[in-house]
């Protein structure tokens, strides 16, 4: 299928197409976030987390590259991570991330630093991209997310 073109010409926008994201999101699903610097990636991540009831911070996970949400109130327990600073791909299984993959949601900036997720049918893959002021949101779901995103 070809992929969806959302334009998002604000934060508020960004936060809109979380809500989005957040409502049809399930446990064992990747939300794959790719653009460079400053494309709007934790931006995006922020709004879904939020959406999905985690009421405080959400720090950038560039230094701790995973952040785990289970706080009692929020929808579904969600992992948080950023690739960048990966320096091998191998290095990916050293975070542990296979422990929480089955029964929570990830949300992967830089998704192919760590090989990428793409495959799997249950990443929705959006990469954003500089329009304007805003932004524009390239949107590709594998088949498990066929017919759940209105
Ligand atoms: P990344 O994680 O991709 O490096 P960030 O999400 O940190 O990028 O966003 C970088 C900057 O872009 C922030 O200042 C943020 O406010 C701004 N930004 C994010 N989304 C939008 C948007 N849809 N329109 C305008 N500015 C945006
Ligand atoms: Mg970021």
């Amino acid at each position: 299928t070809a992929p969806l073109r959302v334009a998002l010409p604000d934060e508020k926008a960004t936060a809109a197409l979380g809500e989005r994201i957040a409502e049809v999101l399930r446990a064992g699903d990747v939300v794959a976030l790719s653009g460079g610097l400053g494309a709007g990636k934790t931006t995006l991540a922020r709004a879904i987390i939020a959406a999905l009831g985690h009421a405080g911070e959400v720090p950038s996970p560039t230094f701790a590259i995973i952040q785990t949400y289970d706080p009692p109130g929020v929808a579904l327990p969600l992992v948080h991570a950023d690739f960048y600073r990966l320096e091998d791909v191998g290095e990916v299984e050293e975070l542990g991330l296979d422990d929480y993959r089955d029964g929570a949601a990830l949300i992967a900036e830089w998704p192919e630093q760590a090989g990428g997720f793409a495959h799997e049918a249950n990443c929705l893959s959006i990469r954003l991209e500089t329009a304007d002021d805003g932004r524009l949101a390239i949107v590709e779901p594998g088949e498990g997310w066929l017919n759940r995103l209105p």
